[in-house]
């Protein structure tokens, strides 16, 4: 049942033609991305767990990325805090951007892509540059929390839902674009996360 649609709000334009077109070459940065917030996630639960805030088993904090070839799908998985459906709209929705106009302004300074998509808080984005749909499926550690769903499909346009996640965390779920396929290999996932995610804490 969907609960919401709705426009996510950016200032001018989408932006997602511009990170396709713009950080083209840097594609395989979109797992780091995914990775860190994740990582991140799970630093959240355990730093609220050692505050005493959360009382639940934190269990093992663990990262996981799935491939699935048949599906054509990369799943990021945590088991770190989630979010509720509030928080997606408030921490996914809402860009973290001031316009198309600045983007392209920084980018001509920029010596590296990557300045750029962490600069503007777009690292969640970049899943836009390999995927054609994404799926957020996660379930806050909050007391009573129910389980969110959001999905959009690169346009500006998302949607919001029930959730079907059982455990706290979040699963990130991309459907890989026909001429991102090279990364439904595990070979190349391995060998970006050797690049990209040797020295993270989980
Ligand atoms: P940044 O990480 O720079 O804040 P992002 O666009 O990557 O920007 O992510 C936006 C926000 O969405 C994060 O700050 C976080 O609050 C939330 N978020 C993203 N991924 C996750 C996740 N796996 N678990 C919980 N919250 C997340």
């Amino acid at each position: 049942m969907v609960q919401e649609k709705g426009t996510i709000s950016i200032n001018t334009e989408n932006i997602f033609p511009i990170i396709k077109k713009f950080l083209y070459s840097d594609h395989e940065i979109f797992l780091r991305e995914l990775v860190s917030n994740a990582v991140d996630a799970t630093q959240k639960i355990k730093r609220l767990a050692s505050l005493g805030h959360y009382n639940q088993k934190l269990g093992e904090l663990k990262i996981k990325v799935a491939v699935d070839k048949t599906a054509k799908t990369i799943t990021v998985s945590d088991n770190g805090i989630g979010m509720t459906a509030d928080e997606i709209k408030k921490y996914i929705n809402q860009v973290a951007f001031s316009g198309a106009t600045e983007f392209l302004e920084k980018f001509k300074e920029a010596n590296d892509a990557n300045e750029i998509i962490g600069g503007f808080g777009l690292g969640f984005y970049s899943a836009f540059m390999v995927a054609g749909n994404v799926e957020i499926q996660t379930l806050s550690y909050q007391d009573g929390a129910a389980p969110a769903r959001w999905t959009c499909d690169g346009s500006t346009e998302f949607e919001i839902s029930e959730g079907s996640r059982t455990e706290r965390g979040t699963d990130v779920i991309l459907t890989i674009n026909a001429d991102s396929e090279e990364f439904l290999d595990e070979h190349r996932i391995s060998e970006i996360l050797n690049k990209y995610a040797k020295f993270l804490p989980v």
